[in-house]
């Protein structure tokens, strides 16, 4: 029987609730389907900030690293710590020391849940890449305060990051429909979008077999709202990626539903699996935390550990009992508890 040793990070608020909802759907997956699943738990959050002065120990990374995976719920409690100190101390270390250079976001409308579009049928797999880019922190201000001052933010984007990032979502293109579209700015950004195009003609080589269309990050914001159907995967910078995923999260009607990947696809580090949505403090601790972005994103833990029937009757289980609607959390309109609903996935699980 296979192993999988998983690192456990509740966090904060509702992050708690929701890993101890997700995981134990995940448990009835691993029952159900005959592999292992232990969990370790590490509770690195605000509070343990406020108590030993660090969001986890010095040592917290290389504790990390022997786990297949890691698990979390959300990192983060404005009133009590500043959020640059809560995501620089936990979140963002972990996505540095392990590399996890892929964010990738299913969005997809369940039948059943309301969104704000009439159109049905929405399904697109966001890949945004998670290290460089606009985020990189190159630049600076001069001429502070004076009215000459210029604040300057440098893109930068490297063969390595343009071209990793590319292959993954080509491969991802490949498992699904075979169609990726491949966001950029061309037109405006004569250098680096310029050459994200020809990095991906490039790759493009290697995968005859999938479509490639480039699209303009402003056309295809459009395009998520007035033609969906004619996306699959896509594949974006960070800056653009962060936007199109917040587009894609409301349309599948919130943070409720919205799951995510951060991986490092070549392995030997584990990658983090947690939902979208943050700490939520106005319901933390209340049981009205809806749980299903987090069961996703744990089906999206099962999935890459290989366990993919499993992962694909999480997602089923919980497809049927958002279809059926008479077990939901008040964010659907409905009385149940976060357990509630964990309880109704792992019931439909077991069969
Ligand atoms: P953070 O600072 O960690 O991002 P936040 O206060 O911004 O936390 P979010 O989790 O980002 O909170 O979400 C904003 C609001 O959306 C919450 O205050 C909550 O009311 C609602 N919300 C978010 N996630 C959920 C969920 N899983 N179930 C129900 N409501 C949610
Ligand atoms: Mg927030």
């Amino acid at each position: 029987m296979t192993d999988h040793r998983i690192a456990l990070i509740p966090g904060d608020g509702i992050g708690v609730d929701v890993v101890e909802a997700g995981w134990s759907v995940l448990q009835a997956a691993a029952r159900r389907f005959g592999f292992g699943l232990q969990g370790d738990t590490f509770p690195w959050s605000c509070d343990h900030y406020l108590r030993h002065g660090a969001m986890m120990p010095a040592d917290g990374i290389d504790r990390l690293r022997p786990y297949a995976a890691i698990y979390l719920g959300a990192v983060g409690w404005p009133a009590k710590v500043p959020d640059s100190v809560s995501l620089h101390g936990l979140l963002l270390p972990i996505r540095k020391s392990f590399d996890l250079y892929v964010n990738a976001r299913p969005h997809r409308l369940l039948p059943g849940v309301q969104g704000p579009l009439r159109a049905e049928g929405f399904d697109i797999l966001c890949i945004r890449e998670n290290t460089e880019g606009e985020y990189s922190g190159a630049g600076g201000r001069v001429h502070v305060g004076t009215p000459d001052e210029v604040a300057v933010e440098t893109s930068v984007f490297t063969r390595r990051g343009v071209e990793r990032i590319l292959r993954y979502a080509f491969a991802q293109a490949r498992r699904r429909s075979g169609r990726l579209a491949s966001v950029t700015k061309s037109n405006a950004q004569k250098h680096s979008m310029v050459f994200w195009d020809e990095v991906t003609e490039a790759v493009a080589a290697d995968f005859p077999d999938v479509a490639v269309t480039r699209y303009h990050v402003d056309a295809i914001a459009a395009r998520f709202v007035t033609d969906p159907a004619s996306l699959d995967v896509v594949v974006a910078s960070n800056l653009f990626g962060d936007i199109l995923t917040d587009i894609g999260a409301a349309i599948q009607g919130g943070l409720g539903f919205a799951a995510s990947a951060n991986l490092n696809p070549a392995g030997g580090v584990p990658s983090m699996f947690e939902p979208v949505h943050g700490s939520a403090p106005d319901i933390a601790g209340t049981g009205r935390a809806n749980p299903l972005a987090a069961i996703w994103s744990g089906a999206l833990m099962l999935d890459h550990l290989g366990e993919t029937e499993a992962a694909a009757a999480t997602v089923a289980a919980m497809e049927r009992v958002v279809a059926r609607g008479a077990v939901a959390t008040p964010d659907r309109g409905g009385t149940a508890t976060t357990a509630a609903v964990a309880e109704a996935v792992a019931a439909e699980i077991a069969g």
